[in-house]
C-alpha cells in the first residue's frame, strides 16, 4: 500500500497555501493602483482561468471567482474605479460592484478551450471524475522510521455533505431546472470569424453545466454539495522507511464526483535527524573517537548501534579513518527482508590537554620513539591514483 518516488506537488495542502482576499479590488486581481485597462483586464483574464467554477473545483474556488468578478466589474468601468479611488467601496452604493461577466464569457471561454482543452459536451461534464488528491507531512524520529511506527494523523477532507447527501438542496426541497440553458446544461454562441461563421457551445454560466439550479442552498454546505470534516487514522508506517518517502492512501483523497472513484492521500515522510547516526540508504554510519592508546594497543570497546551497545575489537595498531563493518545493524530493506550494516569510522584523537602524569609518559615515549621522520613511500594521493586507475 506504500509507494516510494519523488515527492511530486499534487495537491500540496492548498488550503493552507491559500492567500486570502481583504477585499481590495487591486489587490485581488494583483495589479497596482495605476495598473492600464489593459493590465486589469489581462490580471482578470488569469486568475479567471484559474478560478473559474468550471475549471477549478476547489471548495472556495467559486467564491474566489465572485471576488474576482466583483473587482473587475469595478476597476474595468472607468466611473466606478474612480469613484472606487476616491471612496472605496462606500462610494459604488448599493450596487456594490457586481459585474455580470456575459459580455466577457465568450473571450474566457475561448481561453478556457483553448487552454485545458475542454470538451463542453453535457455529457462529459457529468462523467465520473476521480477526487482530488491530498498530500500531509508527518514527522518521525530516526528511530521510528528505521524500526516502523503506527501514527496517529488528522487531517482535514471534503465529504459529500450529509445534510443534503451531496445535492445541495435544502432537504425538503429539489434542485429546479436552470432557465438559462433550459437543463441542456450548455450555452450555444455564434461568433464571426474570419474563417466564417463559428458555433461553440460552453457550459452554462447560470447552473455551471449542471443543468439545474438550487433556490435554496442547503445551509450544511452552502449549495456544494460538500462538507470540510476533520478525519483521524491510525497509519501503520513500515519500517525502512526515509526522509521523502511518500506513503499513499488510496481512497482517503478528496471524493470522487458522478461516480468517480475518491482520490489519494499523500503521507509525506519528514525524518529528524539523530543525534550521531547517520543514514546512507540502509546502513548507519557512525564516527567515533578513540584515543592514542587504543589505536596504538588495541582494545574491546563499546559503541552504540540502533539495538543498543555492540562490542567492537579494536585491534592493535588501527589507523585513522578505518571503517569497521557491523553486519545486520543498519535499516530493513523496506521491500525484501534483511537489513543494512552499520559503519564505524574511527578517528584516533590526539589530547589537547595532558595531565602531568601524561605529559611525562609522552615525553617518555618521544624519547624512545626518536627524532627521525620517514618519508611515506606511498601517500592519500597515490593510493588514491591507483584506486582510480591513475
Ligand atoms: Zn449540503
Amino acid at each position: 500500500m506504500w509507494s516510494r518516488y519523488v515527492p511530486t506537488n499534487t495537491g500540496l495542502l492548498d488550503h493552507r497555501l491559500e492567500i486570502m482576499s481583504n477585499g481590495d479590488y487591486y489587490e485581488t486581481l494583483g495589479v497596482g493602483r495605476n495598473a492600464s485597462d489593459d493590465e486589469i483586464k489581462g490580471a482578470f483574464r488569469k486568475l479567471a482561468r484559474q478560478y473559474h467554477p468550471d475549471v477549478n473545483k476547489d471548495h472556495d474556488a467559486e467564491e474566489k471567482f465572485k471576488e474576482i468578478n466583483e473587482a473587475y466589474g469595478v476597476l474595468s468601468d472607468r466611473e466606478k474605479r474612480a469613484r472606487y479611488d476616491r471612496f472605496g467601496k462606500a462610494g459604488l452604493g448599493n450596487t456594490g460592484g457586481f459585474h455580470d461577466y456575459t459580455e466577457d464569457f465568450g473571450d474566457i471561454f475561448e481561453d478556457l478551450l483553448r487552454g485545458f482543452g475542454f470538451s463542453t459536451g453535457r455529457g462529459s461534464r457529468r462523467s465520473p471524475r476521480r477526487g482530488r488528491d491530498l498530500q500531509m507531512q508527518v514527522a518521525l524520529t530516526f528511530e521510528e522510521a528505521v524500526f516502523g511506527v503506527e501514527k496517529e494523523i488528522e487531517f482535514q477532507r471534503e465529504e459529500t455533505c450529509s445534510r443534503c447527501d451531496g445535492s445541495g438542496a435544502e432537504p425538503g426541497t429539489s434542485p429546479v431546472r436552470c432557465s438559462t440553458c433550459q437543463g441542456q446544461g450548455e450555452v450555444r454562441q455564434v461568433r464571426q470569424t474570419f474563417l466564417g461563421q463559428m458555433v461553440q457551445t460552453a457550459p452554462c454560466p447560470t447552473c455551471n453545466g449542471r443543468g439545474e439550479t438550487i433556490s435554496s442552498p442547503c445551509k450544511t454546505c452552502h449549495g456544494n454539495g460538500l462538507e470540510r470534516k476533520t478525519i483521524k487514522k491510525k497509519v501503520q508506517i513500515p519500517a525502512g522507511v526515509d526522509g521523502g518517502t511518500q506513503i499513499r492512501l488510496a481512497g482517503e483523497g478528496g471524493p470522487g464526483v458522478y461516480g468517480g472513484p475518491n482520490g489519494s492521500l499523500f503521507i509525506v515522510l519528514d525524518v529528524r535527524p539523530h543525534k550521531f547516526f547517520k543514514r546512507r540508504e540502509n546502513d548507519i554510519i557512525l564516527n567515533l573517537d578513540i584515543n592514542v592508546a587504543q589505536a596504538v594497543l588495541g582494545a574491546e570497546i563499546e559503541v552504540p548501534t540502533l539495538d543498543g551497545d555492540e562490542k567492537l575489537k579494536i585491534p592493535a595498531g588501527t589507523q585513522p579513518g578505518k571503517v569497521f563493518h557491523l553486519k545486520s545493524k543498519g535499516v530493513p530493506y523496506l521491500r525484501r527482508s534483511g537489513r543494512g550494516e552499520q559503519l564505524v569510522i574511527v578517528n584516533v584523537a590526539l589530547p589537547t590537554k595532558l595531565t602531568k602524569e601524561q605529559r611525562e609518559l609522552f615525553e617518555k615515549l618521544a624519547e624512545s620513539l626518536g627524532t627521525t621522520v620517514k618519508p611515506q613511500e606511498k601517500g592519500f594521493l597515490d593510493w588514491l591514483n591507483e584506486a582510480l586507475g591513475g
